[in-house]
C-alpha cells in the first residue's frame, strides 16, 4: 500500500486526458479558451498507459478520467479499454461535462465502467447557457438519461456561484427525490484561468446547507464512504442522496488520499500545488521503471500536509488561477 510522509493512503490518480474542452464555463475558464498545450507537450496513450501500469503496480487502485474534457480527445474509448485490463486497478471512473457522452455510454457500460461524475450547474437552459458559454444542456440531459438508462453510478457534480445559479439548489436537490443519484454541490474555487478573476468565497459549504435545510429541514447526515471528499446527506423518502464539497475551505485534506496528473505530465500530490515534477519528460528521458518509481515515492514521501500548505510551498508565488482544466479538476 502506498502511504505519503503523513501516513495517509494514496490509492487513487485523477489523470486529466485533455486541456481542451468544447464548454467555456466561467468559473474554469476564460471565453476565449487557454492557450492550448502543443500536441507534442501532452502525454500520449502509451505514455498514459506507461505511468497508469506504474502506479497501479504501485497501490494505486482507483483511476478518474478527467479534463478538459476528456470525450473531445480521439479514440479516448480505446485507451480507457486498454485501462481496463491493468491487473489491480479496481476502478476507473470519469467526470465528464456530458456534452458528447451520451452515444458512449453503452460501450463504457461493456468494459465496466461503474462510475460516471457528470458536471450539471443548472437545469436552466438559460443559466447553462450563461455559466458554459454554449448552448449544449439538451445533450447533457440525454446523457444524464442514458447513464441512468444504463444503470451507471452517477454523480452529479455542480458548482455552486453566487448570481449565477444558487437558484437552482434546490430544483438540484429535487431529482434526488425520484432518481437514485448524489447530487453534489462544489464550493467555487479560483482556478479559472484567470489572474483577475477572483470569485472569493460567496457561498461555503455551510451556507449551501442552510439553503436547503430551509426547504428540507428533515435533512440529515448519513456516512462518508472511506475518503470521501464531499460531506454526505439523505433527504427522508429521496432514492439519492446530496453530498457538499468544501473545496475551497479545504476540510478533507486530514484523508486525501488521491494525486493528479496534468495533461503535460505534471505530477500534483495536492490541488493546490504547482505540480512537483513532470513525469511525462522523465518517461521521454528514458528512465526505467524502478527510476520512475524512486522519483515518485520521493515525491509522496514530500507531500504538503494540507492544501494551505501546498498554497504556500507554490513554487510561483502568485495566487492560485491556472485553469480547473489544465489540472484535472
Ligand atoms: N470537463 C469535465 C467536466 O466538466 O466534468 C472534466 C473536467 S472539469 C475541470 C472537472 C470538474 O471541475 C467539474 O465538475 C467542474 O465543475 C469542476 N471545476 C472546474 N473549475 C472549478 C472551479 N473553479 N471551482 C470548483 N470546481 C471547478
Ligand atoms: Fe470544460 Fe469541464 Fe472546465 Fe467546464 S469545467 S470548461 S466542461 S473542463
Amino acid at each position: 500500500m502506498l502511504k505519503d510522509n503523513h501516513g495517509r493512503t494514496v490509492n487513487y490518480l485523477r489523470l486529466a486526458v485533455t486541456d481542451r474542452c468544447n464548454l467555456r464555463c466561467f468559473y474554469c475558464m476564460p471565453e476565449q479558451g487557454l492557450n492550448w498545450l502543443d500536441r507534442k507537450e501532452l502525454m500520449t496513450y502509451p505514455e498514459m498507459l506507461h505511468i497508469c501500469s506504474l502506479l497501479v503496480n504501485m497501490g494505486i487502485n482507483k483511476i478518474r478520467i478527467t479534463g478538459g474534457e476528456p470525450f473531445v480527445r480521439k479514440d479516448i474509448l480505446q485507451f480507457l479499454t486498454a485501462l481496463t485490463k491493468l491487473k489491480g486497478l479496481q476502478q476507473i471512473a470519469i467526470t465528464t461535462n456530458g456534452v458528447l457522452t451520451a452515444p458512449y455510454i453503452p460501450e463504457l457500460k461493456k468494459i465496466g465502467i461503474k462510475s460516471v461524475n457528470l458536471s450539471l450547474d443548472t437545469l436552466d437552459r438559460n443559466r447553462f447557457f450563461s455559466i458554459t458559454r454554449r448552448d449544449e444542456l439538451p445533450d447533457v440531459l440525454k446523457t444524464l438519461d442514458a447513464l441512468l438508462y444504463y444503470n451507471i453510478e452517477t454523480k452529479l457534480n455542480a458548482v455552486v456561484m453566487d448570481g449565477k445559479n444558487t437558484e437552482d439548489i434546490i430544483p438540484l436537490v429535487e431529482l434526488t427525490k425520484s432518481l437514485p443519484l448524489s447530487v453534489r454541490f462544489i464550493e467555487e474555487m479560483p482556478f479559472n484561468g484567470e489572474a483577475d478573476h477572483n470569485p472569493g468565497l460567496q457561498w461555503n459549504h455551510l451556507r449551501i446547507l442552510n439553503r436547503i435545510k430551509e426547504q428540507y429541514p428533515d435533512i440529515h447526515n448519513i456516512a462518508d464512504p472511506p475518503f470521501s471528499t464531499s460531506n454526505n446527506y439523505h433527504i427522508p423518502g429521496h432514492k439519492g442522496s446530496i453530498g457538499i464539497i468544501a473545496a475551497y475551505t479545504r476540510s478533507f485534506c486530514g484523508t486525501c488520499n488521491r494525486i493528479r496528473i496534468t495533461p503535460a505530465g505534471e505530477l500534483k500530490t495536492c490541488l493546490y500545488d504547482d505540480g512537483v515534477m513532470n513525469i511525462k519528460d522523465l518517461v521521454r528521458k528514458g528512465l526505467d521503471d524502478n527510476e520512475l518509481k524512486t522519483v515518485l515515492l520521493k515525491a509522496l514521501d514530500n507531500r504538503a500536509k494540507d492544501g494551505r500548505e501546498a498554497e504556500q510551498l507554490r513554487k510561483e508565488k502568485n495566487p492560485v488561477h491556472e485553469s480547473m482544466a489544465t489540472i484535472g479538476g
